[in-house]
């Protein structure tokens, strides 16, 4: 028997499937996919610090060290002289008093996770290193996605990187930060603007995969996961494997929280780690369907029975009600979650909780992370937005160790961040009414003045207190 293997997440069917099948869901139940291996024969270090240090050089070019495959013994699906890399995950670990007091913990315990610095800019390319390592291993020469744009960005590097695969890209017309549009464009990817949201965009790429038989790397697909779970690797190696008390992540198809959950699960039964940290996962509540389906209809894992019921009546109301998410964090502007099973499993293994950041919230926390000199895009803030939200409600206790998810670069939508900075509040409300964001409390104007050395003189001596 194979080292790994595909099954089906639903306890009732439990299907296995080889690990070289592409399969966008279960044949048999239509539920998601995992990733399972046999742990008695993975070649793993005996103390959970010496992870990461070993299998440092994958294939894919001088200089190409990945922060993926260096734990590439915990990711045994694909054979070391396939796996595909553009150098990512080298990321950082990084302490942010002022986000930390803006949240209310205790500064020497929180951390912000900057996954903005991967190549393309996002977490994204953790998970593109796994699916895109697979799609190569199974032949495919076509990939494809839908996207809000950072899954773009990262399968068209890929694509470009490796020459192995053309990339087709699915993208909701008129719903895209430019800085994310710039890199598919850029880098050579084939960019459908569907007339349609991400939801939409999202159901058309799953049926021309599975009609026209190209790769999908959304994160429906469970080897996209497996790269993602490095994140939390890398987490726990920047802590010295002190295990923290709270992840705190933005959800939007939820994949991300989902690979978290998986990690720290499978750390935690063979013995890697001694505790599970609690997962918060972060809605804008501008797309609330998971902190609602959670919190006001009580869905939960529930073992694998999960009420699908309850899903699809949420669903048929908005359709109904002719609802669309709606949010500035475009990257979690997303109602119909893929990953919505896998996740309710990983909240309900890490005591988990689920809960929604405003707008407002989201641009106020992205001032204050800002002010570390960490540079975020809108739907990365939910995570310290969240996690302010979680200690004013006393689920955060101030001294806990708490971890955030910087998810994705400050310089992907550089709108959204001038558009704060800029504008008196008759002009925000015009350009943000919509989201409901009316002030910038924490904004840094920019200050017009006159081509005159006068003028520019007094400006500085006024701003920094001089009479
Ligand atoms: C994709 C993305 C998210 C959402 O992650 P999911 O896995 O879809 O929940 C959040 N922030 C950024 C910057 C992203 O690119
Ligand atoms: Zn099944």
């Amino acid at each position: 028997m194979s080292i790994a293997w595909q099954r089906c997440i639903n306890p009732a069917c439990a299907s296995e499937f080889d690990v070289l099948q592409v399969l966008p869901k279960c044949p048999q139940c239509g539920n998601l996919l995992d990733v399972e291996y046999d742990w008695n024969r993975m070649r793993l270090p005996d103390r959970a610090d010496h992870l990461g240090r070993t299998d440092a050089w994958p294939a894919g070019g001088p200089g190409a060290v990945s922060g993926v495959w260096r734990f590439g013994a915990l990711l045994p699906f694909v054979p070391a002289e396939k796996r595909v890399t553009i150098g990512e995950g080298h990321t950082q670990l990084r302490i942010s008093p002022a986000a930390a007091g803006y949240a209310g913990v205790k500064s020497a315990n929180f951390r912000l996770q900057y996954e903005g610095l991967n190549p393309s800019g996002s977490f994204k390319d953790n998970g593109m290193a796994g699916a895109f390592s697979h799609a190569a291993m199974t032949g495919a020469r076509i990939a494809a996605c839908a996207s809000t744009g950072n899954t773009s960005a990262s399968l068209a590097a890929f694509a470009a990187a490796s020459g192995l695969m053309r990339a087709i890209i699915f993208i909701g017309d008129g719903k895209i930060a430019y800085g994310k549009l710039s890199q598919a464009l850029d880098y050579g990817a084939f960019t459908l603007l569907v007339r349609g949201d991400f939801d939409d965009a999202m159901a058309r790429v799953q049926e021309v995969c599975a009609g026209e038989g190209l790769y999908l790397v959304n994160s429906v697909n469970p080897f996209r996961l497996e790269g993602q779970k490095t994140i939390m690797y890398r987490v726990l190696e920047g802590l010295d494997w002190r295990v923290p008390d709270w992840i705190v992540c933005p959800g939007g198809n939820l994949g991300n929280s989902s690979a978290f959950g998986k990690a720290l699960c499978e750390l935690h039964d063979h013995g890697l780690i001694a505790k599970l940290p609690r997962l918060a996962v972060v809605n804008s509540a501008g797309a609330p369907t998971f902190s609602r389906l959670v919190n006001r209809h009580g869905l939960c894992w529930n073992g694998g029975r999960i009420d699908d019921d309850a899903i699809a009546s949420y669903y048929a109301g908005l359709d109904d009600r002719g609802e669309k998410a709606h949010t500035l964090a475009s990257a979690i502007e997303i109602n119909r979650p893929v990953n919505l099973k896998k996740c309710l499993r990983a909240i309900e293994r890490t005591n988990g909780v689920v809960l929604e950041a405003t707008d407002q919230e989201i641009l106020d926390a992205k001032a204050w992370i800002a002010r570390d000199g960490l540079g975020c895009e809108p739907a990365s803030a939910a995570s310290v937005a969240g996690a302010k939200l979680l200690v004013e409600r006393g689920v955060i206790d101030k001294d806990s160790l708490v971890v955030a998810i910087l998810t994705g670069h400050q310089l992907k939508d550089p709108h959204a961040t001038v558009a704060y900075h800029s504008h008196d509040e008759r002009e925000l409300c015009s350009e943000y009414g919509g989201f409901g964001v009316s002030s910038a409390r924490y904004a840094n104007r920019p200050f017009p003045v006159a081509n005159s050395l006068g003028d520019i003189v007094d400006a500085i001596r006024k701003a920094s207190g001089q009479k």
